[in-house]
């Protein structure tokens, strides 16, 4: 996921040291016994002095660029010192921040609550990750690579851990972690579950291991091919950077259909939350492989490069989101790269998701009124929106908008420069330079536009700008047709669009009716562009019958296909809450779905970018 912004420029030094400006450490104590119940206890102790106190719940949270701490969650929450409770109030405003009088004499703080997070959010019977951000307050207005932290974690029995997080002595199921910065200690989830298993990822040198747990043992056997994949992925990804920012990484896997889905980023480690059979189902594999390089190359671009706006030094501020379409975007981009340059995808797969991307963008209606920087802008809403009307509102453009303007650079440079150079050239530049530990070093617009420019002299400024902050009512596709391939749309399924529709239970229908369904015949989406919303279909109908015959997805499928010989409409009975009515949909191009096909009147420069580059 997900990045946001502040303004703080310079170099800030992260993990290394203990600030001077720290007072003694806090403790928090992370009973996770109960986390197969969706509930998780936490006791802290926290040095502080007489007199008023603001005690804080994390907020606004790194990757996510949102305000998305989950106070909801924060549930039985109790403070005392010296055994005696101490009453609190929460901020009538700030409703993350909780007010208390420390009396005098005390000079430590003692609290206790509960994190009860929603089923299927972070947890399933058999596994869970843990988030130290939804476990912890700490004292207002304090930087957090000014507080230190010593965290400890009580496991369920014969359940199992990987962090990045160092630890110091491990006894029973109880760790105890080593003392770090409250920055560093909300950057190292751990993941916990009965079912476990690390695969090594690099033989020599910087530690690079895969940690795994899952609902059951079966889902952790992993093909030889994928693990040779992985192998590659952390290869291809130094050779494009040149340089690390972690002293070692850990990709955290959750294989689960009922834990979640996720992906975070961190410097060190990613959350990587996908179904149980992502190792076995090819869609899902498919899948897994990107979310991999997607969050393996925010180690770099997200976390060691951050927008300045998202580079906040606490918990509190607001992020600004503006150039998450080089947080995101350039991310989604690398993040289709790398799994094609090392093997995990094939040339087609590539093409086939660069294919989805280049039609869904191109077919936003949203771009006829926002220009993208808007959907980066808004990202604190953007993420929560709801799926209705979502081809109209547009919502997290930034991220495939992005990669496509970042494609159309990459192609741009490898043109201009007669193959000589490429995007692997500006993140050596912006990315790479001399290994470290993890670091922030943020950034702006300028300094964007100025590495491109040390690239490849070009005005970039105008390029990004035409791209980014005007409405433009097409996407720019420039890299799919520069690169030597057109975007045509055949009755082919598109890989891309049936590992969304795996996924999510649907049927994506856009390029031909115009709308996103369920299964079940639930319209999730239409296109105001397009014959469906023209006849008055709107989300959440839902289609009982296709011309006269009942519901299924191969009956809508079949009619479709038909509609090319077929002059007749297509009749739709649709229900609309406990009302039932007939819409005749003017279609009649039969199935279509996005696809590159070769243009070889050019050079296919979109095969060059999949070359691998490691040794
Ligand atoms: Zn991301």
């Amino acid at each position: 996921m997900r990045p946001k912004r502040l303004l703080c420029i310079g170099l800030l030094l992260f993990f290394t040291s203990v600030s001077a400006l720290a007072q003694g450490a806090m403790t928090v104590s992370v009973d996770a016994t109960d986390a197969a119940r969706n509930i998780i206890h936490s006791k802290l102790t926290i040095p502080v002095k007489p007199g008023p106190l603001t005690l804080f719940y994390p907020k606004w949270i790194p990757g996510e660029h949102s305000p998305t701490g989950p106070i909801n969650d924060l549930v039985g929450l109790k403070l005392s010192a010296g055994g005696k409770p101490i009453p609190w109030r929460r901020d009538d405003v700030e409703m993350f921040a909780f007010h208390c009088d420390i009396p005098q004499g005390v000079t430590e703080l003692d609290v206790a609550f509960d994190d009860a997070s929603q089923p299927e959010s972070t947890a399933s019977a058999k596994l869970a990750r843990i988030k130290w951000n939804r476990l912890l307050v700490y004292i207002e207005g304090l930087r957090s690579d000014a507080i230190n932290v010593k965290a400890s974690l009580k496991l369920p029995a014969a359940w199992q851990f990987a962090s990045a997080l160092p630890i110091v002595s491990e006894r029973n199921e109880e760790l105890q972690f080593k003392e770090v910065s409250l920055e560093q200690l909300v950057d190292s989830p751990a993941i916990i579950g009965a079912n476990f298993r690390k695969f090594p990822l690099s033989s020599e040198g910087v530690m690079h291991e895969m940690d795994i747990v899952a609902d059951t043992p079966a889902a952790l056997e992993m093909k030889p091919e994928t693990l040779a994949g992985l192998r590659k992925i952390v290869q291809e990804a130094y050779a494009l950077f040149g340089a690390r920012h972690y002293r070692s990484y850990r990709f955290l896997v959750t294989l689960s259909d009922h834990g979640g889905s996720e992906g975070l980023e961190h410097h060190e480690s990613s959350e990587d939350g996908v179904g149980e059979k992502a190792f076995s189902e090819e869609l899902e594999l498919l899948d897994f492989d990107e979310l991999i390089g997607h969050e393996y190359t925010h180690s770099w671009n997200g976390k060691y490069r951050r927008p300045a706006g998202l580079a906040t030094p606490d918990f509190e501020q607001p992020m600004r989101g503006d150039l998450l379409w080089v947080y995101e975007g350039l991310t989604q981009y690398l993040g289709k790269v790398l799994p094609a340059r090392s093997g995990l995808w094939t040339a087609e797969d590539y093409r086939e998701a660069m294919a989805a991307v280049a039609a869904e963008m191109e077919n936003q209606s949203g771009r006829e009124w926002r220009p993208l920087v808007d959907t980066a802008i808004d990202v604190q809403w953007a993420y929560s929106s709801p799926r209705a009307w979502m081809n109209y509102r547009r919502r997290v453009d930034y991220y495939d908008e992005g990669s496509l303007i970042w494609l159309d650079a990459d192609v741009l440079i490898r043109t201009q420069s007669n193959g000589k150079l490429s995007l692997d050239d500006f993140c050596r530049r912006f990315h790479g330079g001399q290994d470290t530990a993890p670091l922030v070093k943020p950034y702006t617009f300028d300094d964007i536009v100025n590495t491109l420019n040390e690239v490849l002299p070009y005005d970039w400024r105008g390029f990004l700008n035409a791209r980014v902050n005007r409405v433009n009512p097409h996407a720019p596709l420039g890299g799919i047709t520069n690169g030597g391939w057109k975007l045509v749309y055949t009755d082919k399924p598109n890989t891309e669009i049936r590992i969304a529709d795996h996924a999510r239970k649907s049927l994506d229908l856009s390029y031909s009716l115009g709308v996103l369904l369920k299964e079940d015949g639930t319209v999730m989406d239409v296109n105001p562009n397009y014959p469906a919303f023209k006849a008055g279909i709107a989300p959440g109908m839902k289609i009982i019958s296709v011309n006269g015959r009942g519901w299924s997805t191969d009956v809508l499928h079949d009619t479709i296909a038909s509609s090319k010989s077929n002059i007749a409409r297509i009749d739709l009975v649709v229900e609309n809450g406990s009302f039932q009515e007939t819409y005749k949909v003017d279609y009649h191009g039969g199935e279509r779905y996005p696809h590159l096909e070769r243009d070889s009147t050019k050079p296919d420069v979109l095969g060059d970018v999949i070359k691998s580059r490691a040794r």
